[in-house]
């Protein structure tokens, strides 16, 4: 199964896409997640991506495009994935589309914008391995520590309240047009977040057919 998460910053893609995989055993594939890596690595691509994800804009589609096609061709996705953050905008839909790619669900998760920013101040990551949670809605188990991996839980840089309400900007501009996009070919679903990570997990499952 191939699936696309779409949705504002902080609607939870990232952990509703963690708890796809973890049922259907196929790989959550991350932009943010990457390039966050490639930016603490240090690598030419990090360099080339920083100052855009510092200020809240997208990182250019030729770059996110080139990662996410060597990603896909990686032996792990051969049975599937679920893409988080990826297409974020039509050029990139129809990057994917050009691929030959065949996906089957695209699935949005809405979250009305008063509630972003307040999801986004609890926000932490992972340091190592990517992991999200949140201080209130998915806190680990020792406060600042990734449960999986033991890396530090923080706060992204992006997550701070004015680089927030810019985030949310380009995505009405930029991404929402995707909804569009895909409800045309019909595998638009759309399921309403939940405060509980739980309760919008069951919504995310029932949507996709997925027993829990
Ligand atoms: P969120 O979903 O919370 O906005 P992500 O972790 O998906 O966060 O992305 C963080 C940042 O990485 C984005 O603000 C953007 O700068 C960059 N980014 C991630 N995915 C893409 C993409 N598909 N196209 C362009 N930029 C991207
Ligand atoms: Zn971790």
């Amino acid at each position: 199964m191939n699936l696309i998460l779409l949705g504002a910053p902080g609607a939870g893609k990232g952990t509703q896409a963690e708890a796809i995989s973890a049922k259907l055993s196929i790989p959550q594939i991350s932009t943010g997640n990457m390039l966050r890596e490639a930016v603490k690595n240090g690598t030419e691509l990090g360099l080339k991506a920083k100052a855009a994800m510092d200020s809240g804009d997208l990182v250019s589609d030729e770059i996110v495009i080139g990662i996410l096609k060597d990603r896909i061709a990686e032996d792990d996705a051969k049975n599937g994935y679920i893409l988080d953050g990826f297409p974020r905008t039509v050029a990139q839909a129809e990057a994917l589309d050009s691929m030959g790619v065949t996906i089957d669900h695209v699935l949005e998760i809405h979250v009305a914008d008063e509630r972003i920013c307040a999801r986004m101040s609890g926000r932490r990551v992972c340091e190592k391995c990517g992991a999200s949670y949140h201080v209130e809605y998915k806190p680990t188990k020792v406060e600042g520590i990734c449960d999986k991996c033991g890396g530090k839980a923080v706060q992204r840089a992006d997550d701070a309240p004015e680089t927030v309400l810019s985030r949310l900007e380009v995505y009405k501009e930029k991404t929402a047009p995707l909804k569009e996009y895909y409800a045309k070919t019909g595998k638009l679903l759309t399921v309403e977040g939940q405060e509980e990570v739980a309760d919008t997990t069951k919504l995310v499952f029932e949507a996709l057919g997925i027993q829990g």
